[in-house]
């Protein structure tokens, strides 16, 4: 079989390479920054809910070696506008936490390492054109979302908290973790946003209220962008499309770790096997991402109100909505709602791959009309 070229060396992109490899097929990886994957050394969330195996077993059977930071968390706590405030307990890791970033012990660190180890040669500073390779695997697209993060050291117990509050996270959520005495605030909004700074000094002094505690050294800032948006073909003019360069993410969180793993390895499952990419990603991958652009259609409804309900409703729910779930644990409690939860509902009527370019050109609107 003749090399396989693949443009971009992130999470997708080498998870394809070292499953290529592996089968013994040739891979050349053209990356275009001097490092793989994310600048951004970040901590993010590796999710555990969306899919039903846990996801640390998932990358091993995607043949990604986990030996790379990364952490159990058992809880998350949501804060409403309004500052009510409401912690939910998972007896099985609820996420995992783990590092992005050029930096030993990130996860891009280990993906280039284990890519370079498994004798994948990965040519830096490079950007072929589309045409001349086989496999897309270069990020996001258009922004739909503007990511913008600080860090800082707090010394406090290790912690998520999501709040909810139009007024530093538009239609999205502002997060916060603490992880070993490192802090980090994230305000995720869309493109038309465009006091970022000011939102992020505003949602600092939220968390010393919340936290009560001063945040007084900030040790690194960072913006990112991200895509949400959605190619049903990922396989065009014989190209493979992985990871967030097909659209793969969660439309109501913004997690898109664990699809462009999946979709790296059945990229490379399908070159291996001569068999259909859109098959096989489909079937693994397109019910959470219906369920998760539903989700989003009826979060953007709820507004500063509606978030002030929906904690309130986390904290007392109704007990036979409860029983009704599962019970409780905010694992199970994610896990039922990613699979019944009342988008279901819209089914009939956000059939989303009619309204997918709708919908995404919607979101792209505020930023064509004002930039
Ligand atoms: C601030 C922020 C926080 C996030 N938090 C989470 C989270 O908590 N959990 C989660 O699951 N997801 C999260 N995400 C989303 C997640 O990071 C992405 O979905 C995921 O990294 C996508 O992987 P990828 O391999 O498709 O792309 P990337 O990881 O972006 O890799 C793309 C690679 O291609 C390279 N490249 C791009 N263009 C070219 C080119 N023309 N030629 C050569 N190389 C090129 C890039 O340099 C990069 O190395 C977050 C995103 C942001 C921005």
């Amino acid at each position: 079989m003749k090399k396989i070229k693949i443009l971009g060396g992130g999470i997708a992109g080498l998870t394809a390479a070292i499953n290529l490899k592996q089968a013994g097929i040739e891979v050349e990886v053209h990356e275009r920054k001097g490092f793989c994957g994310k600048p951004s050394r970040d901590f993010q969330f590796l999710e555990n809910w969306i899919f039903e195996a846990d996801s640390i077993d998932t990358l091993k059977n995607l043949n990604i070696q986990t030996d790379f930071y990364i952490k159990p968390f058992y809880s998350m706590e949501y804060i409403s506008p309004s500052l009510k405030r409401c912690l939910k307990q998972s007896s099985q890791p609820v996420m995992y936490l783990l590092k992005r970033g050029p930096e030993e012990g990130a996860l891009d660190h280990s993906l280039q390492k284990q890519a370079a180890d498994a004798g994948i040669p990965i040519i830096f500073k490079s950007s072929l054109k589309v045409d001349d390779v086989d496999i897309i695997a270069t990020g996001k697209k258009e922004p739909t979302i503007i990511a913008t993060g600080v860090t800082f050291p707090f010394d406090h117990p290790d912690k998520v908290i999501v709040l909810f509050d139009d007024r530093f996270s538009h239609k999205m959520y502002t997060y916060l973790t603490i992880n070993d005495q490192v802090g980090q605030i994230v305000i995720l909004n869309p493109p038309h946003i465009k006091d970022h700074l000011a939102r992020m000094e505003r949602s600092i002094k939220r968390f010393e209220e919340i936290l009560t505690a001063a945040i007084t050294t900030i040790t690194h800032r960072f913006a990112a962008t991200g895509s949400f948006y959605f190619l049903k073909n990922a396989r065009i003019d014989g190209r493979y499309y992985v990871g967030e360069a097909a659209g793969f993410q969660d439309c109501l969180t913004g997690f898109g770790m664990m699809y462009a793993f999946k979709s790296g390895y059945h990229a490379a499952q399908s070159i291996i096997n001569n068999d259909d990419y859109n098959h096989r990603w489909q079937v693994d991958m397109l019910k959470p991402m219906e369920i998760s652009i539903r989700n989003r259609y009826l979060f953007e409804k709820l507004s500063n109100d509606g978030y002030e309900k929906y904690v309130n409703m986390l904290e007392n729910p109704n007990p036979v909505i409860v029983k009704l779930l599962g019970g409780a644990d905010l694992q199970s409690l994610l896990k039922r709602l990613y699979n019944y939860s009342p988008s279901y509902l819209l089914r009939p009527i956000l059939f989303w791959r009619k309204l997918a370019p709708l919908y995404t050109f919607l979101l792209s609107l505020p930023g064509r009309l004002f930039s």
